[in-house]
């Protein structure tokens, strides 16, 4: 009998988290093999998440721009939405990426399999090619790292037609003409701010009483200001019943806040209610891995009840479903893997993003949190309107939050709503890793005119000092 393959490490899935890893793994050393069960490396982040939404909403941003371009002293006179064509860039985009991980994993001596990866006792992986062959492999340390996918309901069950979750909508042929989205959580808003900017009708059904629910408050209520100015639907504490398809589509059924029955068509019905982790096919009933409502649970260096066993990304119990995250959590996994010293991961200080329009970002505790956590609070805050580069880039809406520790300044948290704010969240980042004070901040020369000067008179307003507001 032909002996099985010895690896020192095998990663199940190759998503930000697994392809991560394995470059780490390899980077150390390590006889590292992934598992991938698609033909293509880079798991939901590079196919249907991260990567293609933002292609998407960059050619948005290119259409709203060229829209107001008189503003700017431009003029265009004829102008339209190629779909097929923003459709292809995206694809370009994304199909460059991809061939770039298979570089990386050449680069980086890192193996891998296509096939179905499955535990098969400790140290043994089953693989599953397309065929239906089944082999085994063995490995020293394996890293569970199979992502997650959209979570559907019994009657919400996705047609690729008029019911879509994020991977459906990816594909649409046409830009529809209406659209209902059900969750106003990350995806969802995201996915109404490319959909209405390219002219689509968009109305956001969200349970909870506020869009974006895991933000500060302030974000909430600003985002959903925004919204309805720019003639985005929402409504909150929107219960929805029922989805049936129609001739036209499809009509939502829904009880509003006043406890009414309401129902609304559309051409489609985007369910954006959430993720159910990849645990269910792993073999993981053979195995002391221990769940809580699906997702495995882990200790600081990723590592779960099973030895030898380590979980990463968007299957790990309360650990955020973001792409870094997963990254970070797939270094942490290799490292200690490889008997190196590893610092454990501090969740309170993973920026978090949404790439609606206005942009939302976050790192630490929100406001209410930190009062709850026992802190004395005071909070700084900045609106963009203030800033000079917002004033250039003729979007002014939204703020910065700045919240500290009355005693010594020390920054708790940072909430930002408005334009780029995802590419100033990760100074924030760092001076939450760093400890760092309202004062070291506002002690910090930021260039001029950017917009990262919001960030710094922010700190400023802490004491009441901001200057240009
Ligand atoms: C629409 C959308 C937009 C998003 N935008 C962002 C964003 O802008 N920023 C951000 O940080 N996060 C974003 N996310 C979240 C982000 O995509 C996930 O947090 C991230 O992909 C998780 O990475 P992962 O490696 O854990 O899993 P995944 O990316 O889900 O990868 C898992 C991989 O494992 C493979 N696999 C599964 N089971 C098996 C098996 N048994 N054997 C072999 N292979 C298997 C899958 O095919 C897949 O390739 C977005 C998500 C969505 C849905």
């Amino acid at each position: 009998m032909a002996e099985t393959p010895k690896y020192d490490v095998v990663i199940i899935g190759s998503g930000p988290g697994g392809y991560v890893a394995a470059i780490r793994a390899g980077q150390l050393g390590l006889k590292t093999a992934v598992i991938e069960k698609d033909d293509k490396f880079g798991g939901t982040c590079l196919h249907v998440g991260c990567v293609p939404t933002k292609a998407l909403l960059f050619s948005a941003d290119v259409y709203d721009s060229i829209k107001n371009a008189r503003e700017y002293g431009i003029v265009c006179k004829e102008f339209s939405v190629d779909w097929a064509a923003v459709q292809a860039r995206k694809t370009k985009v994304v199909t460059k990426l991809a061939k770039g991980i298979e570089f990386l994993f050449k680069k980086n001596k890192v193996e891998s399999i296509q096939g179905y990866g499955r535990l098969a006792g400790p140290g043994r992986i089953a693989v599953t090619d397309a065929k239906g062959q089944t082999r085994e492999i063995q490995a020293r340390k394996i890293v569970l790292a199979t992502g997650s996918e959209a979570k559907t309901f019994p009657g919400f069950e996705p047609d690729g037609k008029t019911i879509l979750t994020n991977r459906e909508i990816l594909a649409v042929k046409a830009i529809p003409k209406s659209m209902v989205v059900m969750g106003a959580g990350a995806v969802g808003v995201e996915f109404a701010s490319i959909f209405h900017r390219f002219g689509s009708k968009v109305t956001i059904l969200e349970m909870l009483p506020r869009a974006v629910p895991l933000e500060d408050e302030e974000i909430s209520a600003e985002l959903e200001k925004s919204f309805r100015r720019q003639g985005i639907t929402i409504v909150t504490q929107a219960k929805v019943e029922k989805a049936a398809k129609t001739a036209n589509g499809v009509a939502v059924s829904y009880t509003g806040p006043d406890g009414k029955s309401q129902k609304i068509e559309a051409e489609t019905l985007l369910v954006a209610v959430g993720r159910s982790p990849n645990t269910r096919d792993l073999g993981l009933e053979k195995t002391r891995v221990k769940l809580e409502r699906g997702f495995v649970k882990v200790d600081p260096c990723m590592q779960t009840d099973e030895p030898g066993v380590y979980a990463i990304g968007d299957l790990v119990a309360n650990s955020p479903l973001l792409a870094h995250v997963a990254s970070m959590e797939g270094i942490v996994a290799v490292t200690h893997a490889a008997g190196k010293p590893v610092e454990p991961i501090n969740y309170d200080q993973a920026p978090n993003c949404t790439y609606c329009e206005p942009e939302i970002s976050s790192v630490g505790l929100t406001e209410r949190r930190a009062r709850e956590a026992g802190h004395q609070v005071r909070v700084g805050k900045f609106p963009f309107a203030g800033n000079s580069k917002s004033g250039i880039l003729g979007a002014r809406e939204g703020f910065v939050k700045m919240v500290c520790d009355e005693k010594y300044g020390e920054i708790l948290g940072v909430h930002m709503i408005g334009p780029r704010v995802t590419e100033l969240v990760a100074e924030a980042a760092a001076v939450l890793r760093l400890e760092g004070t309202a004062l070291d901040l506002s002690h910090t020369i930021h260039p001029h005119p950017t917009l990262s000067e919001a960030l710094m008179e922010a700190s400023h307003a802490v004491d009441g000092m901001a200057i240009h507001f």
